[in-house]
């Protein structure tokens, strides 16, 4: 297969996400995304990756990958240098596919299933964004990703219809077609003075009250999911575990931080719920450790974080002789789910695909050129060469302030 060539990377950041385009001498752009401190990652990728990808084969994807985990490995691997690598793999998968003229799960060895299963998780149309003024009553307040702002009332706010109507809120998933839903219920807990360190059992059956809700409207006819974003600590944890054995989730995700393998393990142990652990890891030892130390029943990978498509797939592999599955993680960005779902479609090890359906219908209908839908509670294999959607052009504008580019 003849190269095809570098010739351009280019960049706009929108609100938490990254936004990247590889181009090339074919006339194939490649798209790809990361989140969190775009601004950090553009710098990575112009100041200090062009210089080495400019004029190379874009179909080297896995040259490209090791050179550059390999040099920053030295200072810890991790990082914006992580993120950056991630959004880079996306755009050359993206480019092979296309070049091949079939999507990556394809070239990834092919379809083990037509479609993967994929649950609602409780966000609303601004949630991890950064809302339109005239969208969302509490602009006006500081919104960091994952701190876990309770969302407003109105159509698809589901992190509020969670909290205020739950029963309601999990009859219209069901009727949707939706098997399993994710909360994260306690992070006005988390958020009160102390909140972290202590609760006490009124607070805590208080605030997990709306699981109990669901539970006596639609009995077991839906999967739930708490996520509790890492902020507890040990004893307000063991307390949350104990009041969940009665809901009987799916999984605890990162209640406790993810700073300690061994702590996670000995949480594992004694929650008597399923875990799952986590979004929060970003390497493959982190990832090994998990599984050898046994901490977890399920592990959660965002591929923009892990290093893109590339690693993964090696994650969801390294996790199979463990019979642990893998849940992969998107509140973030299109191209991030997209990946999940292309490593999901290709290797049998994924169970769930996060989702949230307001990103779906509103948030990603005015980022890309491809509807991205949850049907039956299933997302199906995308038919299109490469990853399957392209950055709308609109959002690459030169008068945007943020926008880069490197020839
Ligand atoms: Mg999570």
């Amino acid at each position: 297969m003849s190269a095809i060539k570098i010739t351009g990377i280019e960049t706009v950041c929108h609100s938490h996400l990254l936004l990247l385009r590889i181009h090339t001498d074919a006339g194939i752009t490649g798209n790809g995304e990361t989140y969190y401190a775009p601004q950090s990652v553009a710098s990575v990728l112009h100041d200090w990756m062009a210089g080495r990808l400019l004029g190379e084969n874009a179909l080297d994807i896995e040259r490209h990958w090791r050179f550059f985990y390999e040099r920053f490995i030295n200072f810890g691997g991790r990082g914006a240098e992580l993120r950056a690598l991630s959004a880079l793999d996306l755009c050359l998968w993206d480019i092979l596919g296309q070049s091949c003229g079939v999507p990556v799960w394809q070239l990834l060895g092919g379809r083990t299933r037509e479609e993967i299963p994929a649950y609602n998780s409780s966000g609303g149309t601004s949630y991890g964004f950064t809302p339109a003024p005239d969208t969302a009553p509490e602009r006006e307040k500081p919104l960091w990703p994952g701190y876990g702002s309770s969302g407003f009332d109105g159509p698809l706010e589901d992190n509020w219809a969670s909290l205020h109507r739950p029963a309601a809120y999990a009859r219209e998933l069901i009727s949707e077609g939706y098997k399993a839903m994710k909360v994260w219920l306690l992070d006005p807990l988390a958020h009160q003075p102390g909140g972290p360190l202590y609760l006490s059992w009124g607070a805590l059956k208080q605030a997990l009250k709306p699981l109990f809700d669901i539970r006596e409207e639609v009995g077991y006819e839906i999967e739930i999911m708490l996520d509790g974003h890492g902020f507890f600590q040990w004893p307000a944890a063991m307390r949350i575990a104990e009041v969940m054995r009665d809901i009987k989730p799916l999984w605890l995700e990162d209640v406790l931080r993810v700073d300690n393998v061994d702590m996670l393990k000995k949480f594992h142990e004694r929650a008597g719920v399923p875990i799952a652990v986590s979004e929060m890891f970003t390497t493959r030892e982190d990832y090994r450790h998990v599984l050898e130390r046994q901490a977890a029943d399920y592990i959660m990978v965002d591929p923009t974080w892990v290093g893109g498509i590339s690693e993964t797939r090696r994650i969801t592999e390294m996790a199979i002789p463990y019979n642990i599955p893998v849940t992969m993680h998107d509140c973030t960005g299109p191209f991030t789910l997209l990946a999940g779902v292309h490593v999901g479609i290709a290797c049998p090890n994924v169970v769930f695909q996060e989702s949230v359906r307001a990103h779906l219908r509103v948030v990603y209908e005015k980022l890309i050129d491809q509807p991205l839908r949850v049907s039956n509670g299933h997302i199906a294999a995308i038919d299109r060469a490469g990853i399957g959607a392209a950055w709308l052009p609109g959002l690459f504008s030169r008068e945007n302030p943020s926008y880069r580019i490197s020839t």
